[in-house]
This record gives structure tokens, sequence and C-alpha cells, in this order.
């Protein structure tokens, strides 16, 4: 993704909590190699629980606050499926996160969208994996880029999903 500045990434989190407050970004955000990213993530310093994600759709910088599910025991089994990067992990690499719906409506700000993403909010570190090639696997490169190709179309679509609910209440006003 395109690098993106400290204002524009606080500034794209759609659904913040209170309305208004200000989003704590990582320590580490001048270290961000941005070319290797289809999303950024990372966990609210002061509060472990939130997570932000971030993505650029279609220029626009554009994100959500999500909230971990504290009951991992919901995900039973031993491997889970992240959702955005399609990796199957230990069940508890991957967290069941909630995302506010961002609405001006009272009503609407009562639902969420739940989704399945790596704990770390670290799918980038997936998708450039080098896994174990056979004769006939199209070559690192070519495998690398099919995996972000679907990383940032899902993340797109799941942003997507969850702002739809606040262009339609706009759309009516
Ligand atoms: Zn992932």
């Amino acid at each position: 993704m395109r690098a993106m500045s400290r204002d524009e990434v606080r500034g794209a989190i759609a659904n913040r909590e209170p309305v208004g407050s200000r989003v704590r970004l990582p320590s580490w955000f001048d270290e961000i190699a941005w070319d290797k990213l289809d999303y950024l993530g990372w966990r609210d310093p002061r509060a472990p629980m939130r997570a932000y994600l971030v993505a650029d759709v279609d220029g626009v910088a554009t994100g959500l606050l999500l909230r971990q599910n504290p009951n991992q025991a919901e995900l039973g089994g031993r491997s889970v499926m992240c959702s955005l990067c399609h990796f199957m992990r230990r069940f508890n690499e991957v967290a069941l996160f909630a995302a506010p719906r961002p609405s001006a409506d009272k009503r609407q700000r009562l639902s969420t969208l739940g989704i399945l993403v790596c704990t770390d909010l670290d799918c980038a570190t997936k998708v450039h994996s080098t896994p174990l090639l056979g004769p006939y696997d199209p070559p690192l490169d070519e495998i690398i880029q099919s995996r972000r190709e679907g990383l940032r179309a899902r993340t797109v679509a799941f942003l997507r999903s969850v702002s739809s609910a606040q262009r339609s209440v706009r759309g009516r006003g």
C-alpha cells in the first residue's frame, strides 16, 4: 500500500469510540515498510483488546476500530483460517474481532460485524512467507503477488461491508 501520514491514518478510523476520540498510533509508526503491507494493523498501545485496521480504498485511507472478543474458546478446534489472508493458523494466532458499524444513528451503532483475523494483525508476514515449492508450482514472486491481491481484495471488501450502513443512512438523508 502507499505510505500514509499520521493524520491520514488517524482520520481514516470511521467508527472510533467514543466518537471524536484520538486514535493512538503504534510506537513503530516511523519504521513501517509500507510497500510490504496491504493493510496497516495495530493494537491500541493503551487498550490491547482494541485494534485498528487501515487500508487504501480507491485512493482514500479507510479504516476501522476492531474489538477483540475475549472469549477465544468460541473458536474451538486446532487451527482457524484468517478471513483476510486466508492462512490456516493455530487457534490462538487467529482472533475473533467485532467491528462496530460507524453511524450517526444510535440504533445502528449497536450493530457490529465479526471477523476472524490474525491475532497480531500480521497477515503481511504470512503472505510473504516462503512455501515448500514443488516442481510445478509458479515462481515465489507470483505466489506472493497472488496472495497479496487476495488479501487486498478481502480487506477492501470487509472495510466496505462495515461502512455500508453509514453510507445508506447518509443516502437516505
Ligand atoms: Zn491473516
